[in-house]
Order: structure tokens, then C-alpha cells, then sequence
């Protein structure tokens, strides 16, 4: 079971969320509850680090940002403990959830399960474990990127053998978007583990990318459910296998990445091996290129154009930069659009479905909504638009594609 920020914010929230703990206790269960900080507390974390240091040292970064989970572990066991459950907190090195050396978006590699099964063996009846953080091969603490905690969850479900791995969150479920930008978005009661890859990865944060990942590849039962209302068997949205669903939208869903940026290097050399050389330097920075254009060229010159997050310009900017003044390329300038938002529409069904691009782009012309890059794969397309059309556009697609209704 693990519980989101909002779900742990207060101590009567934390006093809740044990008792649904203590309702899995009751039905002979041993428990392993991941526990994320009280809500805002990792962005208040961030927040100093980047007030003290702007090019921080990961290290002390993550020392930092993992201390949020760690208060609600001890008071989550807390809780138990005065309900009578015998309950034990473990932050990541404890148990130890074994990472690799990726300092602020560290990888699992491997949960050791025997520390816990002894105490469950010595009648711990709940592990709150503190979600989001591990250890590194240097015994150094890691964090897992923001959004960690269901990571985090979804290895413990597979490393235990979990009967079911319950995501709980301040929404019932996962929806066709965001219901937070429109009140027509619907409750999914089962989404393709593929569809939901592709909807947190394209931004939609109800579930981190790498937790769905996991849960595809271990085949955990992974449901998404709210820890604000009554609870039963059937609650909240099944992420699972493609063929346990019946049937589904050729969409289902639409995303939205909100801080993006367009760089666009115009006057580049046409030859072998320019996007070796300008997206060489821009990975070893650590920047995360996504989409990539590259125009028609003319007299031997051409644009290329690729976005990556706003909170990355900055270090793409100073890379190109670089590799520039060593020799590696030329070109005429470099413009920056920080202002842009990616959109996406989601679904297996366009894997057999002509038609959706086009539907698609029908229904942001029908808004005014300019496309500045479009990108496609078998069962996403995602356009860049102008930030201030971002919720328009997300609501305007929702709409062509009927998403309010199921099939
Ligand atoms: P937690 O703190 O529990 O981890 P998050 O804030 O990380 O919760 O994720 C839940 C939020 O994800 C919701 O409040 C909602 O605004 C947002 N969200 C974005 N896209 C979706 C979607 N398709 N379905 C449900 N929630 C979504
Ligand atoms: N507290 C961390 C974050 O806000 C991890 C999580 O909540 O999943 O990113
Ligand atoms: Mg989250």
C-alpha cells in the first residue's frame, strides 16, 4: 500500500491512512506500506537546495530531498503502534533498497528481502518503508526522481510477491486526462499497462513512468485508488495486461507537459554526422531531448529543432555552446521558445485506426491552436503548442475524441 503526499499531509490524514492499513492487517495480511512526505514537502526541499546552491551537488541534494519521507515513516509506524499493530519504520538503507550511483534519479537494483522477512517472521505485522530513497553503491543515500514513491512501491510488490501493489492518491483513480483541467475527464476502471507507459511518461503524474514500467515487466497488480473515500474490492482504476480489457477508445487518453522548450539551431551544416555532434554534447550534459526536427535543407544549410524541459535550456544552452567553440559544428543561432506546452493523445487503438492525426489536428485548428513539432509512435501523437493553449487544447481534444463516454 503506498500514500501519496496529500494522503499523509496531516497527522489525522496519517491516522486515516493506518486504518485502512489496519483493515488489510485484519484480513490476515502482512503489510508493506511506502509511505511519499507530507504534501509540499519535497518542494520546499528542493526549493533550498536551489536557494544555496543553484548547480547543486547531487549528493547533497539527495541527502536533503530524501528527509521528507522519513517523518512520515516513523510517524506512520507511530500511528500503527498506538492502534496496537506492530508496526516498524525503514528508511532505504535499512532495508536496503539497493540503487546504482544516479544521484536524483537513482535506479533500483535490487531489494534484498531478508531483513524484512525475519522481522515479519519475528510477528511485524506492518514494514513502512520510506518511499522515494535508496542507497548507493558508495552506502551513499539516492533518491529516485520526483514521483519516486510509486517506484519505489511497485519494486517492493515485486521483489515480495505481492498479492497486489494499491497505489493511493488524492484522485479515485486514473482518468482519460487530467481531471483537474476538465470536469468531463472519466474514471478509467482499467487502463493497458502500455497506455499508461505512455501517459506518465508524456506527463500525466498519477503514476511515475518507471513504477509502470516495473509493474509491466514484474506483473504486479497495480490499481490507482483515493485515500479520501470509502473503499471497496472494485475502487479505483486496474492497471494491467492489454487482453484483460475488453474493450476500449481508439483514444484514451490525453496528456500534458506543461514546461517545455523549442531550441531551434538554424544554419546548421548538412552533413554526416551534425546530430551526432549536437545531440552527443546535449546527453552528456544530462539533457532530456525529446522531440527532434530536423527541415529540409538548402544550400547545404538546415534547421534542426528538438525540445526539452524549461529546467534544462540553461544547460543545453551552455552544451551547444561548448561544443561549438571546440570546433564540432557550426551554425548561424540559436533561438529559444521557453513558452511551449506538450499535448499528447494515447491509445493501443491506433495501432489499427487511420485517422486519429488528422482528427487531431482538426480539433486544435478548430481553436486557433498553431502546431510548432508534432511527433508520433504507434500508439501516441504529441504536438508542442503555445503554453497559454495548453488547457484549451487538452480540453478541445478530450472533446473530438469523446472521452467522456466509454465505449
Ligand atoms: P501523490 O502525491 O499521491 O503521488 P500526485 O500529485 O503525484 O499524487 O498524482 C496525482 C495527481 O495526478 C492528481 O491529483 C491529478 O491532478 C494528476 N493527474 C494527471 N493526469 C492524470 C490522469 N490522467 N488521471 C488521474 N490523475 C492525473
Ligand atoms: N516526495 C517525492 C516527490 O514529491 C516522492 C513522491 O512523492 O513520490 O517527488
Ligand atoms: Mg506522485
Amino acid at each position: 500500500m503506498k500514500f501519496g503526499g496529500t494522503s499523509v499531509a496531516t497527522p489525522d490524514r496519517i491516522k486515516r491512512a493506518a486504518k485502512r492499513v489496519a483493515r488489510e492487517v485484519a484480513n490476515g495480511h502482512d503489510v508493506i506500506v511506502i509511505v511519499s512526505a507530507m504534501a509540499g514537502k519535497t518542494n520546499e526541499l528542493v526549493g533550498w537546495v536551489d536557494q544555496i546552491s543553484p548547480m547543486y551537488d547531487a549528493r547533497e541534494y539527495d541527502a536533503v530531498v530524501s528527509s521528507g519521507e522519513n517523518v512520515t515513516a516513523g510517524l506512520m509506524a507511530l500511528t500503527l503502534q498506538e492502534m496496537d499493530i506492530p508496526a516498524r519504520s525503514w528508511q532505504g538503507w535499512q532495508v536496503p533498497l539497493k540503487t546504482n550511483g544516479a544521484h536524483g534519479a537513482a535506479r533500483i537494483e535490487d531489494i534484498p528481502t531478508k531483513n524484512l522477512d525475519e522481522k515479519f517472521g519475528e510477528g511485524m505485522k506492518v514494514a513502512v518503508i520510506a518511499g522515494f530513497q535508496g542507497i548507493s553503491p558508495e552506502g551513499r543515500i539516492t533518491t529516485l526522481g520526483r514521483g519516486g514513491s510509486d517506484t519505489t512501491a511497485v519494486a517492493f510488490a515485486a521483489a515480495f510477491e505481492a498479492v497486489r501493489c494499491d497505489i493511493y492518491t488524492d484522485v479515485d483513480g486514473v482518468y482519460t486526462t487530467d481531471p483537474r483541467i476538465t470536469a468531463k475527464a472519466r474514471k478509467l476502471d482499467r487502463i493497458a499497462f502500455e497506455e499508461m507507459l505512455e501517459l506518465a511518461s508524456l506527463g500525466a503524474k498519477v503514476l511515475q513512468t518507471r513504477s509502470v514500467e516495473l509493474a509491466m515487466r514484474y506483473g504486479v497488480k497495480l490499481r490507482v485508488l483515493s485515500s479520501f473515500e470509502e473503499y471497496d474490492e472494485t475502487a479505483g482504476t486496474l492497471v494491467c495486461a492489454e487482453d484483460e480489457i475488453m474493450e476500449s477508445n481508439v483514444v484514451n487518453g490525453v496528456a500534458y507537459s506543461r514546461d517545455e522548450a523549442k531550441m531551434t539551431l538554424l544554419g546548421v551544416e548538412d552533413r554526416p554526422g551534425i546530430a551526432a555532434a549536437i545531440f552527443g554534447p546535449l546527453s552528456e550534459a544530462g539533457v532530456n531531448v525529446d522531440m527532434i526536427v530536423q527541415n529540409i535543407s538548402e544550400g547545404g544549410k538546415t534547421d534542426m529543432t528538438f525540445s526539452c524541459p524549461v529546467s534544462e535550456v540553461a544547460r543545453a544552452k551552455q552544451a551547444i555552446e561548448a561544443a561549438h567553440e571546440a570546433g564540432n559544428f557550426e551554425y548561424g543561432e540559436l533561438v529559444v521558445d521557453d513558452n511551449v506546452s506538450k499535448v499528447s493523445v494515447v491509445g493501443i487503438g491506433m495501432r489499427s485506426h487511420a485517422g486519429v492525426a488528422a482528427k487531431m489536428f482538426k480539433a486544435l485548428q478548430n481553436e486557433g491552436i498553431n502546431i510548432r513539432v508534432i511527433t508520433t509512435s504507434e500508439i501516441k501523437i504529441s504536438v508542442l503548442i503555445d503554453r497559454k493553449y495548453m488547457e484549451l487544447a487538452v480540453q478541445a481534444l478530450h472533446d473530438a475524441f469523446e472521452l467522456e463516454k466509454a465505449r
